[in-house]
């Protein structure tokens, strides 16, 4: 999972939706650690402004 820093409105839900705890939101950058993601996709459902991007084409 990657983020798109241009659509991310940093709204922090992602963070908690994420049951690897994969995701931090530090000011203004959501960065996601790809060695806990799982690519699960559950914050790719969740966000709102559609900033996260899949990377298994999914
Ligand atoms: S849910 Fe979407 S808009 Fe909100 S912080 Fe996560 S990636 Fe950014
Ligand atoms: S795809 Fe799943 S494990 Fe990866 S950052 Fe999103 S919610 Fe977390």
């Amino acid at each position: 999972m990657k983020v798109n820093r241009v659509k991310c409105m940093y709204c922090g839900g992602c963070v908690g939706v994420c049951p690897q705890n994969a995701m931090e939101l530090k000011d203004t950058i959501l960065s996601i650690d790809p060695v806990k993601c799982n690519n699960c996709g559950l914050c790719f459902k969740f966000c709102p402004a559609g900033a996260l991007v899949r990377e298994d084409g999914k």
